[in-house]
């Protein structure tokens, strides 16, 4: 029979080109159907979610696991944002927030910053310390300053100053630009202003002097050649350097930053060069200068216990230092105050295992004891908490512009003169049940990646191509919906998840979440409506830069990071919003131009005491104008060249002067407007 034989052809064929044409079940290289929405994808929550209250939709994102405290779904299904510091205060709904915004002109994607979050993390820190140096009789007092590279955005630093004012926070500069932004905000009497980072004898002149304005400008001094440069500079300035060293410690802490710790982190003085650095100020008669050991302790250090051996490791040179002689009135353990982005509590690189009160406590504890054994009186502590303080404080708001659906909702059938592999494909639906749903879909996929191998090579048209693809997808849609009762996290389900739909964005993985790009760092994301109903779909998302790694596919759900995040099927008469939580520490700079995104909408919210919210602050992203300059484009000139081409146009006729308004109109608009889909 000639087609027996012309399968047995295309197997062997297609066994051996699977190789070299590697047919992969990869969603990249998968057609981008745009099914109707229709399919319930995900009945697994169906299921779970019997009641549908928004108390079992909020479970499945585990919102009350990673919220700490600031998030609630509402019966309406919205989440809404509670205020820290009034726990019976009315939540705010998210979606009314972003529709009034927009209502008053103000787009997704926006990057949306809660004053009321920022202060309270802020009081939370700084209460932690208090209430350890009280309770364990600790002999003088603690001060927080805001390391200024965690989110220079003027906004963020401006009201750090002023909700920090009664706590006497000051500001860490790690560079000429960042001290330049905290000397120009006045600071209260007893806040200090610590610069670490490399220093020329410009920003030692300028640190130097400032005390006499009043700042307790503290430098720091990471080499022995930055003594020298100190010495010199001061020796013709009437006014002393309150002056700090960088010890670096040998202890290693764990997480994703465990190479800023230890022997080999870049900053910081080992114990030959502390020595050096102590003899060079005591011949130049400035060792009572030097008042502040700095030891950082590490960035999102995951587990207390190294906190703990750090910090023992810090008093020891504390303690040393000052018995040959220096002063020391001030110890500053840098940053390393983690963040619980998952919820988890455990000592993991997106977690940490102890609270803010904890770490607070086994610091002031084991300082407290090490000082009273070595008879040194108490110095000031010192953090420089940036992550612990700003992560909370903003969210990244955006819609959801599109779904690519991986499934189908009815089968397609073999049609005569099909390739008999159709036939092959469709008779899996005949032994398609909950116990061989792995062999299902292994077959499924097989007859699907041998029908693509046929394509290739034109044996099967664009048609019945379709209709196979269409029937996989159908399989997959019935494979979901008996995959229910499996266990989340399973082989099945895992590879499921990996055919789950694509929701594209509108924002710049990029610009907005670099750190999510470049280090896995994971946020938690949900929807923020229909939280009322259960999600039926599950979706990776993909941003609007046409990069195949602008896209997020891992989620923060209750009980594990999923592949894919459970969603709505998009709804037709509303858009329908995403955020993403924690974005505060390391996002808002770090972002690039990929694509030229520019920088989003930001707005500034607090919350108002008799309910509701104010709009604190509000900034435009940027304009296509302005992403444009920001690489050397003259924006002037673009519209001189376009024009001159459509004046062209015209004059040879190919442009009516009504089509050469509207072009010259769209172009000055484009040119004006905002960088994302509007
Ligand atoms: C980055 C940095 C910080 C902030 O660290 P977090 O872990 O975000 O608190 C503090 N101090 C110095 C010197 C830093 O470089």
């Amino acid at each position: 029979m000639p087609g027996e034989k012309f399968f047995h052809d295309a197997v062997r064929f297609s066994s051996c080109v699977v190789q070299d044409f590697t047919p992969s079940v990869s969603a990249h290289t998968e057609p981008r159907e745009i099914c109707p929405v229709t399919a319930d994808q995900t009945a697994r929550f169906a299921r779970k979610s019997a009641d549908d209250s928004a108390a079992i939709v909020a479970d499945i994102y585990g919102i009350d696991r990673w919220g700490h405290g600031f998030f609630e779904v509402l019966p309406s299904g919205h989440l809404a944002l509670r205020n820290p510091l009034d726990p019976d205060a009315r939540p705010l709904s998210l979606p009314d927030i972003v529709s009034d915004l927009q209502a008053r002109g103000i787009e997704a994607p926006l990057l949306l910053r809660v004053g009321d979050f920022l202060r309270s993390a802020m009081m939370e820190v700084h209460g932690a310390f208090s209430s350890a140096i009280e309770k364990t009789g600790y002999k003088n007092t603690y001060r927080g300053v805001f390391p200024i590279k965690v989110n220079q955005q003027a906004q963020v630093v401006d009201r750090i100053v002023e909700y920090g004012r009664a706590m006497d926070f000051g500001l860490e500069a790690g560079s000429k630009p960042e001290l330049v932004i905290a000397l120009s905000h006045s600071l209260p009497a007893n806040a200090l202003i610590v610069c670490n980072g490399v220093k020329d004898a410009e920003f030692i002149q300028l640190a130097t002097l400032s005390r006499k304005l009043g700042f307790n400008t503290v430098i720091v001094l990471e080499s022995p050649k930055e003594a020298d440069t100190v010495i010199q500079v001061c020796k013709d300035l009437d006014v002393e350097p309150m002056l700090g060293v960088r010890v670096k410690l040998t202890n290693t802490v764990g997480g994703k930053w465990a190479k800023s710790s230890g022997d080999r982190s870049t900053f910081g003085m080992n114990t030959e060069q502390l020595v050096s650095v102590m003899d060079k100020l005591r011949d130049a008669n400035m060792l009572h200068c030097l008042k502040l050991q700095h030891s950082h302790l590490g960035s999102q250090v995951p587990d207390v216990n190294d906190v703990r051996r750090s910090v023992t490791e810090a008093c020891r040179y504390f303690t040393e230092m000052t018995r040959e002689g220096a002063p020391l009135t001030h110890l500053d353990l840098g940053g390393g105050l983690g963040f619980d982005y998952t919820g988890e509590k455990r000592a993991a690189e997106n977690s940490i295992n102890y609270t803010v009160d904890e770490y607070a406590t086994n610091v002031v504890e084991i300082v407290g004891y090490a000082m009273d054994e070595a008879k040194i009186a108490h110095p000031v502590l010192v953090t420089e908490s940036g992550r612990a303080v700003a992560a909370s404080s903003s969210m990244l708001v955006f819609t959801v512009l599109e779904a690519t659906l991986y499934d189908a909702p009815t089968m397609s059938l073999p049609q005569a003169g099909d390739h008999h592999l159709m036939s092959d494909l469709a008779a899996v639906a005949n032994y398609l049940a909950a116990d061989r749903l792995q062999e299902c879909l292994n077959d499924a996929t097989f007859y699907r990646d041998e029908m693509r191998a046929l394509f290739r090579r034109n044996y099967i048209d664009l048609r019945q191509m379709a209709r196979a693809e269409r029937l996989h997808m159908w399989l997959l849609t019935r494979i979901r919906a008996l995959a229910v009762d499996v266990e989340d996290g399973s082989e099945i389900n895992e590879q499921l998840e990996e055919m789950s739909d694509i929701y594209h964005c509108n924002f710049s993985l990029f610009q907005s979440l670099p750190d999510v790009w470049a280090i896995d760092q994971l946020h938690p994301i949900t929807p923020l409506q229909m939280l009322d109903q259960t999600p039926d779909r599950r979706a990776i998302l993909s941003d609007i830069t046409c990069d195949s790694d602008g896209k997020i596919d891992q989620f923060i759900l209750s009980d594990r990071v999923a592949g894919a995040l459970p969603v709505h099927s998009l709804p037709e008469d509303q858009p329908y919003y995403m955020g993403v939580f924690f974005v505060g520490a390391y996002q808002e700079t770090l972002g690039d131009l990929h694509n030229l995104f520019g920088d989003t909408n930001v707005v500034t919210i607090e919350f108002l005491p008799e309910g509701g919210f104010d709009l604190a602050h509000e900034q435009e992203g940027d304009t296509i104008a302005e992403v444009l300059s920001y690489v050397e484009y003259d924006p002037a000139d673009c519209i001189t060249a376009f024009r001159r081409m459509v004046d062209r146009a015209t004059t040879s006729g190919r442009l009516t002067s009504s089509e050469r308004r509207d072009l010259m109109r769209a172009f000055r608009e484009s040119i004006a407007g905002y960088t994302y889909y509007e």
